[in-house]
């Protein structure tokens, strides 16, 4: 299901819906008018928590500014919360975008994850470029930036 840019979808099936809704439980950690965070039920490290706006976009190709605005103030909030209660020392702030990125709930959220220096956690393989295509590709990005 695809919304229409900047059209909040009524989300029907979702699963992040139903936990706004209160349908499907889940343990809170913030709300606020425009957006919930709660505990991620698989954790990658306790205290892993997720924070979504309460109205339905699927990801960041959908949402408007204003509610991304909202999702990225609770992230902030969230985040030192998160990093204090858990005990971390830092945090991951990262969320996938699309199934081909890693998105298996098409509702857009954030993941915000403590981290220890001592988790044993790999962040993803980087690579190179090869010559010229920094700047090709540079300016094919540039092209479509609207
Ligand atoms: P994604 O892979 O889409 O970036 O992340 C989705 C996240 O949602 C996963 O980390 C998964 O553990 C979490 N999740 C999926 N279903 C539920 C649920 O019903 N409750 C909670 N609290 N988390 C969920
Ligand atoms: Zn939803």
């Amino acid at each position: 299901m695809t919304n229409s840019p900047g059209t909040a979808s009524d989300g029907a099936g979702c699963i992040f819906c139903k936990i706004i809704a209160g349908q499907i439980p889940s343990t809170k950690i913030y709300e606020d008018e425009h957006t919930l965070a709660f505990l991620d039920i698989r954790p990658v490290n306790p205290g892993h928590t997720l924070v979504i706006p309460k109205a339905h976009y699927r990801n960041i190709f959908d949402v408007p500014g204003g509610v991304w605005e909202h999702v990225a103030k609770t992230a902030r909030i969230v985040a030192s919360a998160v990093r204090a209660g858990a005990g971390a020392e830092g945090v991951n702030v990262s969320s996938s975008h699309e199934p081909s990125a890693g998105q298996e709930v098409l509702h857009l959220h954030l993941h915000i994850i403590p981290r220890f220096a001592s988790d044993g956690l790999k962040h993803w393989p980087q690579g190179e470029y090869k010559a010229d295509e920094v700047r090709t590709m540079a300016e094919k990005i540039r092209s479509e930036i609207t």
